[in-house]
């Protein structure tokens, strides 16, 4: 890809890892949730510690809402980021907020810990260079009708001004399809590790706007080998003020977390699969046995199992 001189990938194939108050992007799998918008007091806290206790690394919410509609809800502002600030000091979670406007960008990087760039504004150049010479972790999301190669030039814009704390979010795009909000287009994650060195989420929320789909995207979206993702969850979704219809329960998100959590755990087991085909050996607790003889002996067991079951 042309004029990518600081996002590129590396020659030495290095990643960049964007440490965020000790939540390492790139290197762990880190999930941001929360809520759409900031709404009240109550409603942000009590999904903050929701979500932490699930397992969540950081909080999520929106005090500026860029909305299709000029009468929509549009955010707390000001109000908004103290109440986000509030749930940080109750739960230790770093916050992640979006900032729509240059003029902003400066106190609002007071309360974030990680400025968010929606999709709306993603070619926003001057939004971009203020983020960028800002110096805070920025969350650039991909614009809904942007290919990857101009969704890499606005992360480069970000690093051209000194800030090379840019984590990417792939978030969907519009195309002919319409049964879901936006086409989810997971093929970013593996070209986004073959064209930078720039960690990506997956937001399968907006990505999906479909209840029912978040869980097997987000599962997707680990295997596909994205560094997290970003997910909306609400305490109430059906009274939520904006994007009701796709936020997570608290319960529908810890059983997502739990199954995250066991997918990691099966792809970590694959990460020594090309040892164990080699050698024909694994190793357990420790001890290193033939892989065929534990196979027939796993397959024996569960056959016994079967029959005691029977
Ligand atoms: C959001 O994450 O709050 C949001 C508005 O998403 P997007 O910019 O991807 O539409
Ligand atoms: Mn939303």
């Amino acid at each position: 890809m042309k004029n990518l001189k600081l996002v590129a990938a590396r020659s030495d194939f290095s990643r960049s890892v964007i440490d965020v108050q000790g939540v390492k992007f790139g290197q762990d799998f880190v999930v941001i949730a929360g809520p759409c918008s900031v709404e009240t007091e109550t409603q942000t806290i009590e999904t903050a510690i929701a979500v932490k206790k699930a397992g969540a690394q950081m909080l999520r919410g929106g005090a500026f809402k860029p909305r299709t509609s000029p009468y929509a809800f549009q955010g707390l502002g000001l109000k908004g980021l103290k109440i986000l600030d509030k749930a940080k000091k109750e739960t230790g979670l770093p916050i992640v907020t979006e900032v729509v406007d240059t003029r902003d960008v400066s106190w609002v990087g007071e309360y974030a810990d990680v400025l968010q760039i929606g999709a709306r504004n993603m070619q926003n150049f001057s939004l971009l260079r203020e983020v960028g010479k800002s110096g805070k972790p920025i969350l650039l999301k991909r614009g809904m009708y942007s290919t990857l190669e101009e969704w890499l030039n606005c992360a480069e814009y970000i690093l051209a001004e000194g800030n090379p704390n840019v984590i990417l979010c792939e978030r969907g795009i519009r195309t002919f399809e319409t049964y879901t909000r936006n086409t989810l287009d997971l093929s970013m994650v593996p070209a986004v590790h073959k064209e930078t060195h720039l960690p990506i989420l997956v937001d399968p929320s907006h990505g999906t706007g479909i209840l029912s789909m978040i869980e097997p995207m987000s599962l997707a979206a680990l295997i596909a080998g994205a560094n997290g993702l970003e997910i909306e969850v609400h305490i109430d979704p059906p009274s939520a003020l904006s994007d009701k219809d796709q936020q997570l329960t608290v319960g529908q998100f810890e059983r997502l977390m739990r199954k995250l959590e066991m997918t990691r755990a099966f792809m970590q087991s694959l990460d020594n699969l090309d040892e164990i085909m080699a050698s024909g050996e694994l190793e357990l607790s420790g001890t290193k046995r033939s892989a065929s003889a534990e196979a027939t002996r796993v397959e024996g067991e569960l056959k016994t199992f079967a029959d005691a079951v029977d």
